[in-house]
């Protein structure tokens, strides 16, 4: 996130979206992306996500975040040819076995383990902000060779949790980084029913704007009362941008086919996914990170390789796309397919699948009493989860990125 924080330094004023033509043909090399044309209110038919997939989802979005940062060399290379060529000398992805010291988590991880740990208590309305607040101040205390991003460390530092109105910042006009998005992932997960939406929206704009505003959910904001006036101003650049994402990629309907670039290898992905960024630097901002995991979602399916040369190996800010990605990639695949050098020693993993377990617990209650006390870890691991329908993850993700604008 460091470039993209260096442009909030600056002072500069976003230019608004710059946005590449892109030629909407059909692909004609190896990158072409699988087809699949899915029907309105597919999703519904979608088998439900299990415990393991909850496992998969928090685990595997540290491996993308861990394998993404690679202390910091990879973040910062900003040419996903040259990252793939390292990644080339290296044996490929399934020769790198992520533990310490060479393959530490980053500021994605730990800020989304905060996230994840403060929803797993149980706690609702006030009394969880200021719990994730407390969290947010704790975790920054475990950023050495993280490289957090400066929105993010000046928002909590002027977080006061325990105090009345504690967990609330001012507004921040230069706070346009990606550091809420990529620690919210696990809101979805502990509410991922749809009549659990409002406190979805609630809890993910109210942990959000701790360090960045918010320009979303606007009549939630006006309920509110709180920075009413600055988000109205800068409400339309997201809506803006992720209508010309979904056009782009054919999907405003939710129906599809996905329409990609004639060519749409490493070079070409670092353009347009540059074109995303208002900096320059793709997947730096809020609105981008996901667009450019949701990009790697839809080509990639349910191979892990193809999602990582995707989301983790490009020259933009790789470890917050990759930690967005890997998270949604494992609640719909599990782990199937990940080589288990990828997450066996991973930073934090007991942390990450214990707040799953408990998030699980927490969103399906029903199901958690059935599953034994959570009983066969690594099982889940050796089977992959299981839930390999890909067509259905497909039209599933096309749904969910139609509902975003609607
Ligand atoms: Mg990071």
């Amino acid at each position: 996130m460091r470039v993209c924080v260096e442009a909030e330094e600056s002072g500069a004023e976003s230019a608004g979206p710059r946005c590449l033509a892109v030629k909407r043909e059909r692909p004609k090399s190896k990158d072409r992306p699988p087809e699949f044309s899915p029907k309105p209110g597919s999703s519904k038919i979608t088998p439900p996500a299990t415990l393991e997939h909850y496992r998969a989802a928090m685990l595997l979005s540290g491996v993308g975040d861990a394998i993404g940062y690679r202390s910091g060399s990879w973040e910062f290379n900003q040419s996903g040819p040259a990252i793939q060529r390292e990644l080339k000398e290296l044996g490929g992805l399934k020769k790198i076995k992520v533990e310490l010291p060479d393959w530490p988590v980053s500021d994605d991880t730990v800020l989304h383990l905060a996230t994840a740990e403060g929803l797993a208590t149980g706690k609702t309305g006030e009394e969880l902000l200021h719990d994730v607040a407390a969290r947010y101040v704790e975790a920054m205390k475990d950023m050495d060779e993280r490289a957090p991003g400066n929105a993010t460390i000046l928002g909590v530092s002027q977080l006061r949790p325990g105090e009345e109105g504690g967990y609330r910042v001012a507004y921040n006009p230069r706070g346009t980084g990606c550091g809420a998005a990529m620690r919210s992932m696990c809101i979805g997960l502990r509410y991922p029913k749809p009549d659990q939406l409002d406190t979805l929206v609630s809890v993910a704009v109210e942990t959000g704007r701790m360090t960045h505003p918010h320009p979303t959910a606007k009549s939630f904001v006006k309920e509110r009362g709180h920075a009413v006036e600055e988000t109205e101003r800068d409400w339309d650049f997201f809506c803006d941008k992720w209508q010309w994402y979904l056009d782009l990629r054919g999907i405003s309907n939710g129906v599809g086919p996905v329409v990609w670039p004639s060519s749409y290898g490493p070079a070409e992905r670092d353009k347009v996914y540059n074109s995303f960024n208002p900096w320059g630097w793709g997947g730096s901002s809020g609105h981008d990170a996901p667009m450019i995991a949701l990009d790697a979602l839809l080509a990639a399916g349910s191979d892990w390789e193809e999602l990582m040369s995707r989301a983790a190996f490009h020259g933009g800010d790789n470890d917050s796309t990759a930690v967005i990605a890997c998270c949604c990639w494992g609640l719909l695949y599990g782990t199937q397919g990940v080589p288990k050098g990828n997450y066996s020693h991973l930073e934090y993993r007991d942390r990450l699948k214990k707040s799953a377990e408990l998030l699980y617990a927490l969103s399906h209650r029903e199901a958690a009493v059935l599953t034994t006390s959570f009983a066969g870890v690594e099982s889940w691991e050796a089977d992959g989860g299981g839930r390999n329908t890909e067509e259905l993850r497909r039209k599933e993700i096309i749904n969910q990125s139609h509902i975003i604008i609607v």
